[in-house]
């Protein structure tokens, strides 16, 4: 223990929100040092990757549907699940060598937030693959608590509180009470289908075929979950099918909306078999504690008017949503001597 905390002084421990979409890296008692895309720059058909990690983050997603056919854009956590392990292992050496920057004889603690419904698999394969980039130990942080510690939400009481982490790959819901989880749901697909949902509505519609950079950006742009005061509109650019030719066509909020109507109802109805199987003294807290929303997908609009008016409770957007589970991570560190004996070492199957 005191060789520890001597080691911690002088190594940098880290906390990573290791995302479908986004990975983040906070260090201890310095915050957010790394947030980039969890995507990875691979020669087609041999998994290797680019230029030595070079393309890894921001620089591959900006090849994402624009790559020559020789090169693949890969994000290897879409599904909420490890897709890849190898890709998944060389994107997390990269990013915790790039935020640890330091002696490489110094070696971090590091906890890594997992989505709630990875397997005891995908566990081991997380902490191996943290351990080989370069970690002294590894524990694992479910994502729902670290949002929730995140957001500062009363995670040690017996109360019972309830966040709903909307990311791209996965949707997680979860209801916590003294410091433990006690009924949860992951949603497969959550601001990704709304893409898809975007890609497909305007293929159906104006025969226009749109990448899902494009999709994402009408979505950020003019996406809503509930009529909106002021109703948007953007140009949109794809390739008309029909002709074969790039075309500009104008979409209204409105539509995108209806568009986007299939994957909101996947998460209602994720959210409301989460409250069913809620114990009820619990969920009777939630009538004061409410919903806490965290992830990228708590920006978009009306999102939370329209879960407030599906299932009764108060619903708040959490303050600077996508760096959540971040935060939280950052705020286990700062107590970390206290919290590693509870953390998961993914050695126990849960
Ligand atoms: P993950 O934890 O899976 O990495 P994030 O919490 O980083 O995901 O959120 C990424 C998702 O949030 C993406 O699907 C992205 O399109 C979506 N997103 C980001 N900003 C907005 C916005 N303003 N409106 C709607 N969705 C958004
Ligand atoms: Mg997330």
């Amino acid at each position: 223990m005191f060789l520890d905390s001597l080691l911690g002084l002088i190594s940098k421990d880290l906390g990573i929100d290791l995302g479908t979409a986004n990975t983040l890296v906070c260090a201890r008692g310095e915050g957010i040092i790394l947030s980039e895309p969890s995507v990875v720059a691979v020669r087609k058909g041999t998994n290797k990757v680019l230029m030595n990690g070079e393309a890894v983050g921001e620089k591959a997603r900006q090849m994402l549907g624009r790559c020559p056919g020789s090169i693949e854009a890969i994000r290897p956590m879409k599904n909420g699940v490890i897709a890849d392990f190898e890709i998944t292992e060389a994107m997390l050496s990269y990013f915790i060598r790039k935020a640890h920057g330091r002696s490489r004889f110094i070696h971090p603690r590091v906890i890594v937030a997992v989505p709630s419904g990875i397997t005891t698999v995908e566990k081991r394969a997380v902490i191996n693959s943290a351990e080989r980039a370069g970690a002294r130990e590894v524990r694992l942080i479910r994502e729902p608590m670290a949002a929730a510690i995140g957001v500062g939400l009363p995670v040690t009481e017996p109360r019972g509180s309830m966040v709903v982490d909307i990311g791209g790959g996965t949707a997680e819901v979860a209801v916590i009470s003294l410091s433990d989880i006690v009924q949860s749901s992951s949603l497969r697909g959550a601001g990704d289908q709304m893409n898809e949902a975007i890609v497909k509505h305007m293929k159906d519609v104006y025969n226009l075929q749109i990448g899902e950079p494009t999709a994402e950006k009408v979505k950020i742009e003019i996406g809503s979950a509930y009529p909106l005061e002021e109703e948007l509109q953007k140009e949109v650019r794809g390739m008309d099918t029909l002709a074969g030719l790039p075309r500009t066509v104008t979409v209204r909020s409105e539509e995108i909306r209806e568009a986007l109507r299939d994957p909101l109802e996947m998460l209602v109805r994720s959210i409301k078999s989460t409250l069913e199987h809620t114990p009820p003294e619990l969920a009777a807290d939630l009538i004061e504690t409410g919903i806490t929303l965290a992830g990228g997908g708590a920006l978009l609009r009306g999102i939370d008017r329209m879960l407030a008016r599906e299932t009764g409770l108060p619903v708040r957007r959490a303050e600077d949503p996508l760096t959540a589970v971040a935060r939280g991570t950052g705020v286990v560190l700062d107590q970390l001597e206290t919290l590693w004996p509870i953390l998961e070492d993914g050695r126990e199957s849960a």
